[in-house]
């Protein structure tokens, strides 16, 4: 039996809970299902954290909730849920899956489940979800948490315990380490040792993931608004091999190393103060000083300088593509911001004007700046353009004759 906490206990109202959400469980239980706020919403609340959206979980099938709703549609990725748009909101709302052991599933040859769509009642349910505080289920009726696997205790102790054998729950979804470790940092949680310990010897896992999966995750960890924290501890798991092929080069250059920190410390501050922030330009300092390694070596090959940066930027981005999945606009994005960079360089005639008229001048200039914070180039150049950029022409004539 679950148990059931009641308001005095957790303390969440339902007036916490976004309208949408209310409104789509108060909808479905009155057609007689059975419906919760569920999930990452649910503990983020508990701890004191705004949630970022909210998932409802029902009994209710995926046309069964399609048919309730006017504005919602089904959406087939790894398994049915169904999307209900409220207002500005959009609520994912899946179904009571059941898991499957890694005997009925079907699996790739190192254990991973490949689908896990069979339905289920709530309490297998809560049983196939991963961690205990991601299996809290709230009801906004009565206001009460049904918790089948000591959540509720688990949050108050800040510990990330997995649901079953961590070493089985891993074999079966590889991404639940860095699940783990994201969650973990973004949350002030300590992994539960048992949940800790495999992750070292199976990280290698990660590597029959599919890209596009990894590469999502990729996002949320370094979007989390707790990156630094994050790869601090993928890399004490020795995690950070195999995600981003070359980050352990990477972190490992002591140019390269201060230049990535700046950059991911920028982003958390950034995500903090819900500024805008592009993969884009995140994945370009990750990267760039493979690009720099790469460029060189083209140079004192006897390439030219501008063909050997564009075959030093593909070759980089080529050796990331077979893990992660960088889509085209992202890797698009990325390459704008790197040819960019050698055309600071020139401070003469009439390409400065054409510089800063570029679509993508904002950012290359923002990066300029992150690489002179890193002691690569003088922060003397990165003001330079900012004057020259907001200067009226006669200061700029000025600026250009001033120039080196
Ligand atoms: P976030 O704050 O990043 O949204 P979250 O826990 O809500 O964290 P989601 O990816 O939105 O993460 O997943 C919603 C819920 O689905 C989780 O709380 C968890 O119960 C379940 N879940 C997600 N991914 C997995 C997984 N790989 N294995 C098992 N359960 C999962
Ligand atoms: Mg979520």
């Amino acid at each position: 039996q679950p148990a059931r906490i009641p308001l005095e206990r957790h303390g969440i109202r339902r007036e916490q809970l976004s309208p949408a959400a209310r409104k789509v469980c108060m909808t479905l239980q009155e057609q007689g299902y059975t419906a919760f706020v569920v999930g990452g919403a649910v503990r983020d609340l508990l701890i004191g954290q705004p949630p970022k959206d909210f998932d409802v979980a029902t009994s209710a099938t995926p046309e069964q909730v399609r048919a309730a709703f006017r504005r919602s549609r089904i959406i087939g990725r790894r398994f049915k849920i169904v999307h209900v748009m409220s207002g500005p909101e959009t609520i994912e709302v899946s179904t009571f899956r059941a898991s499957q052991d890694a005997e009925s599933a079907e699996t790739d040859e190192h254990g991973r489940v490949l689908r896990d769509n069979v339905f289920g009642n709530q309490e297998e349910d809560a049983t196939r979800r991963d961690f205990t505080v991601n299996a809290l289920y709230y009801d906004p009726g009565t206001e009460t948490i049904i918790d089948y696997h000591h959540g509720v205790a688990d949050i108050e102790q800040r510990t990330l315990r997995m649901i079953g054998d961590p070493r089985t729950r891993y074999r079966e979804d590889p991404v639940r380490m860095l699940r783990a470790v994201r969650l973990a940092a973004k949350l002030g949680l300590t992994i539960d040792p048992a949940a800790r310990h495999p992750i070292r010897e199976m990280g290698v896992l990660l590597e029959n993931v599919p890209a596009a999966r990894l590469f999502d995750e990729m996002l949320k960890l370094l979007f989390s608004g707790h990156a630094v924290k994050c790869l601090q501890q993928l890399r004490e798991e020795g995690l950070h091999h195999g995600l981003l092929p070359l980050l352990d080069v990477i972190l490992e250059q002591p140019m390269g190393e201060r230049f990535v920190w700046l950059s991911l410390q920028n982003t958390d501050e950034r995500v903090r103060q819900d500024k805008s922030v592009s993969p884009g330009f995140l994945f370009a300092t990750l990267l760039w000083h493979e690009v720099l390694a790469a460029w060189e070596r083209r140079k004192v090959a006897g390439e030219a300088g501008q063909p050997a940066l564009f075959e030093a930027m593909d070759e980089v981005l080529d050796a990331q593509a077979g893990k992660l999945a960088i889509t085209r606009r992202i890797a698009g994005d990325i390459k704008d911001i790197w040819a960019l960079q050698p055309r600071f360089d020139k401070r003469s005639g009439k390409t400065p004007y054409r510089l800063i008229e570029q679509p993508r001048y904002r950012a290359g200039w923002d990066f300029l700046r992150l690489r002179a914070q890193a002691g690569e180039i003088p922060m003397e150049i990165v003001d330079w353009w900012n004057d020259f950029a907001h200067a009226g022409h006669d200061e700029r004539e000025a600026l250009l004759r001033q120039a080196p």
